[in-house]
């Protein structure tokens, strides 16, 4: 029986996906995550955007395409925000929305059983498959935050995090040379006594590159920067997400920080690595964002220094505080969109061009690798999974030519 797991959406999404496969293979199926002829279909949907949400429903006529016999299971987050709009097309035969993913294997297992979840537990999953190389390793899942335009703590339910020693465990047993640490909201990671510092400090037995996903300013603290330096082995790559750069707008996106504080952290995190990546996401055009506020976010990403900017136009996601409030119109959006790509492409430029001729540890993957402070590298010679010491040279595609100097075991 061959089966097929098609994934829309966030980092989040896609190690769910992975665990949800590995599940499916010891339960004897063969698997797939390329849309194909297959028996079974499991379709992990997104609604970050209407945009994803309409995909996601989209996925269900591609997949009976190939096979309209073939039941298609239904999770994620678009499954939890509209249900009836996948349960009302033909072939789905169960939706189990953004917090009970694991509960489709339990299902295929016994037939039709479907018991509660206590959402306020960490939800175990099989490890995914992964390579040697790099591991998703989730820690954490739900959000509190309630930004006003997000719709992830309605979907994904409160924060909780996975309990230290399962993290350990599977970090020791994964066998990769890199492992980035997943969730919604890791820094709200909060396990007893231990929180993401501590975290970080118990992480440092475990051979291997740590890495951090998405941050939010305010966990960068002395604390955090000390625990990073002790440990030796977490990257000096931080993902802080912006979103504006301007007060007013920040107030009511709910975000808890000023564009002062947040410039004080992206200093200090150079301060303690002064070769540290800071990259970021920002909404352009959130509805009260006047030309002032659009021009606080173009020079605080030009005083924040990035090295990679992710933007994207807002999009009022219905059941959010932000879709009740007027839109802008699409073409002010269009419009600021296109000079904060501008101002981010030529910061990315320049922050490469700082990295020529220094040299950095860079672990290769199937085509590239990545150094310590996530510049993309190409190199002859480098083996997948081979850690080097290499010298940066010249632009090259998304990155940079490296030379390498010396393997690194
Ligand atoms: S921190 Fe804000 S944007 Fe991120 S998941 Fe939570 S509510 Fe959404």
């Amino acid at each position: 029986m061959k089966a097929c797991v098609f994934t829309l959406g966030c980092k989040m999404n896609e190690v769910e996906s992975e665990s949800l496969m590995s599940g499916l293979t010891s339960l004897g199926f063969e698997v797939t995550d390329e849309l194909c002829q297959a028996d079974l279909y499991l379709l992990n949907t997104c609604a970050v955007t209407a945009e994803a949400e309409r995909k996601s429903r989209q996925a269900v006529a591609r997949m009976r395409k190939f096979n309209e016999n073939a039941p298609v299971l239904v999770c994620g987050c678009a499954s939890h925000l509209h249900p009836q709009s996948f349960l009302e097309r033909e072939g789905v035969t169960v939706v189990t929305g953004a917090q009970k993913k694991d509960k489709i294997l339990s299902l295929l297992k016994e037939k039709g059983f479907f018991p509660e979840t206590d959402e306020r537990m960490f939800c175990e999953m099989p490890p995914p498959k992964r390579t040697k190389t790099r591991a998703f390793l989730r820690i954490q899942d739900g959000c509190n935050r309630f930004c006003s335009y997000c719709i992830i703590p309605y979907l994904r339910g409160r924060t909780r995090s996975r309990s230290v020693e399962s993290i350990l465990d599977e970090a020791k047993k994964c066998g990769a040379k890199e492992i980035v640490l997943t969730g919604i909201d890791i820094s709200s990671y909060q396990d007893g006594e231990v929180d993401l510092p501590a975290l970080l400090k118990k992480l440092k037995e475990v051979p291997a590159r740590i890495r951090l996903g998405s941050l939010e300013a305010g966990v960068v603290t002395e604390g955090l920067l000390s625990a990073m330096k002790d440990a030796g082995n977490v990257m000096p790559h931080f993902h802080l997400s912006m979103q504006s750069g301007s007060n007013a707008v920040l107030k009511k996106m709910n975000r808890k920080y000023t564009r002062e504080e947040f410039l004080l952290r992206c200093k200090q995190i150079y301060e303690a690595f002064p070769t540290a990546a800071i990259t970021t996401d920002l909404i352009v055009g959130f509805p009260t964002e006047t030309e002032e506020d659009f021009q606080d976010t173009l020079s605080a990403v030009d005083e924040a220094g990035f090295s990679h900017v992710h933007a994207f136009p807002f999009s009022p996601r219905e059941g959010t505080v932000a879709a009740k409030m007027k839109d802008l119109p699409s073409a002010v959006k269009k419009e600021r969109m296109a000079r904060l790509t501008a101002i981010a492409t030529a910061q990315e430029e320049k922050y490469l061009s700082a990295q020529v001729g220094r040299q950095a540890i860079a672990l290769f993957e199937e085509e590239g690798g990545y150094t310590e402070n996530y510049v993309r590298v190409y190199a002859d010679g480098a083996k997948e999974g081979g850690l080097y010491r290499v010298r940066l040279g010249q632009r090259e595609k998304d990155g940079l030519r490296a030379e390498i100097l010396e393997e690194l075991v």
